[in-house]
């Protein structure tokens, strides 16, 4: 199913679909199309459709659909699941579905096309006085399709939630071309199965999203940003529970990052410096943003931290009296994954566990990975405030690549059991497309994975969409 040969028939079909304009097939010009983000996965494709407008993309879905040929839909191709490398089907990509179609002041939406990069549906937002929250380092490349298939996280999930919570309505090219849509832009709508969430997050496996009605936000007139140092994870957890005591809805960011992450951000970011005058084992980026006219969100996180420093478990802070000042303490955050790339080969988790059990996790998940491992690095940061944490191991000095490697599977298998018997998850973010296949049958329940399989049959019963990705 999905699986039929590309005919020449069907090439010719498409690229009179989507005109001169609209396809690639030479292989210099594939190749960025063809090979993932980390370099870990290389496909095959004989033709990339960019198709401009929903019809092409129903017509370009319709075409494959009769022809029994699979379609992977492709964004910005930043996914680190390999969830959008074809391994011989079309590959359809939306950086044509550029337009954003409407940016609604009174309602607070935006309507955009799957292919909007995310920082210019930011930048739209902005234009309009308003904040469209979702954040993360890939945002001048990721495009709003990918992340709503993704259900991306980011840095402000803690106040705003993740992609799925910032979506009113979608429009989407079913497995036979048929469009939905389903643009609605209302809060409230109880008329049954919400559909949209279902396509949401789904990876491109039952659906191809064109576009999405957005929430947008009052933007914040207020922001304070900290560099904490804290005496342990779990006083990590304690302080994030002052601050948001003291704030209300106030910490937009609560990010963790071990002594280790910030060295390799020292060693090897040009341009850094530890913000705090002595070396500590633990530290907190937190952001508290408002948008209301008067705050003093100064005074709220003096006292958040006099508070913690008081009871002994704030060691140090910056605060950050500047916007560049700012942009420096999100720069030590933001640099942890090009740092440790620099660094060498990394064997990478993006776990999540219920808050109060980070510290737990990383005490027997670091235990565990030594056990097995002693010399590997351990570097453990990520958004603490969500549960998510990304517990990595970087390639010990005097280990090869390979020999390192190696031991993927392993710890691999070591680490997502630690945080699924904590009532976690394997994959909290990134999601499950080729690489976390077997993880989702291993970790989900029976029930779980049957469902799945359910609603794959009933969405696309030929397995034209995405095939091999994800169930
Ligand atoms: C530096 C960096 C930082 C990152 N930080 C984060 C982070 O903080 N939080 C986070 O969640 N992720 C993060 N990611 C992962 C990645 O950026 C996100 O998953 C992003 O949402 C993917 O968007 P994309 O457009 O690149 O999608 P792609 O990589 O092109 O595709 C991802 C998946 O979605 C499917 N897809 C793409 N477009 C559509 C569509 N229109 N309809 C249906 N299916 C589609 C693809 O088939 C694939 O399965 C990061 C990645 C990098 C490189």
């Amino acid at each position: 199913m999905g699986a039929a040969t590309v005919t020449s028939g069907l090439i010719g079909r498409l690229k009179d679909i989507v005109g001169a304009q609209g396809w690639l097939a030479e292989a210099p010009e594939l190749e960025p199309y063809v090979l993932d983000q980390r370099g870990w996965y290389r496909g095959h494709t004989p033709l990339v459709v960019r198709p401009a407008t929903v019809a092409e993309v129903s017509a370009v879905v319709r075409a494959c659909a009769e022809a029994r040929v699979g379609i992977v839909p492709q964004g910005g191709n930043t996914g680190l699941v390999g969830g959008a490398v074809p391994e011989g089907q079309i590959l359809l990509s939306t950086a044509r579905l550029k337009r954003i179609r409407e940016v609604d002041p009174v309602d607070f939406t935006a309507t955009v096309e799957a292919g909007c990069v995310l920082a210019d549906v930011q930048a739209a937002a902005a234009e309009a006085g308003l904040l469209f929250p979702l954040s993360l380092a890939a945002e001048g490349s990721c495009e709003i399709g990918g992340n709503l298939s993704t259900n991306a996280g980011g840095t402000a999930v803690l106040r705003y939630g993740n992609a799925r919570e910032l979506v009113l309505g979608l429009e989407v090219v079913l497995a036979d071309g048929t469009i939905w849509n389903g643009l609605r832009r209302l809060r409230k709508d109880n008329t049954g199965y919400d559909l949209k969430q279902l396509f949401l997050g789904s990876e491109g496996t039952l659906g191809i999203i064109t576009a999405a009605v957005l929430k947008l936000f009052p933007r914040p007139r207020h922001v304070r940003t900290a560099f904490v140092a804290v005496t342990s994870p779990e006083a990590a957890v304690r302080l994030l529970g002052r601050c948001r005591a003291a704030s209300g809805d106030g910490v937009t960011t609560f990010e963790y990052m071990d002594r280790t992450s910030l060295e390799l951000v020292l060693e090897h970011i040009p341009d850094t410096r530890d913000p705090l005058g002595e070396r500590h084992a633990h530290h907190v980026l937190l952001e508290l943003t408002s948008s209301r006219e008067r705050d003093d969100l100064e005074s709220l996180l003096e006292a958040a931290l006099e508070g913690g420093y008081e009871a002994g478990y704030v060691v140090d802070a910056a605060i950050a009296t500047s916007e560049a000042r700012s942009r420096e303490l999100w720069r030590l955050r933001e640099s942890i994954p090009e740092a440790e790339r620099v660094a060498g080969a990394g064997i990478k988790h993006d776990i999540s566990v219920p808050i109060a059990r980070v510290p737990e996790f990383l005490e027997r998940a670091r235990e565990a990975v030594l056990r097995e491992l002693p010399d590997a690095l351990v570097v453990a940061f990520g958004h603490l405030g969500d549960g998510n944490i990304h517990f990595n191991l970087n390639q010990p000095p005097g280990m090869t690549r390979d020999a390192f490697m190696a031991h993927m599977p392993g710890i691999n298998r070591t680490v997502m059991d630690i945080a699924v018997e904590m009532e976690g998850s394997f994959s909290a973010e990134h999601g499950v497309g080729r690489l976390k296949r077997a993880d989702l049958e291993r970790y989900k329940s029976p029930v779980e994975v049957e469902l799945m399989r359910t609603l794959k049959r009933a969405f696309d019963p030929e397995d034209i969409l995405n095939p091999g990705k994800v169930i």
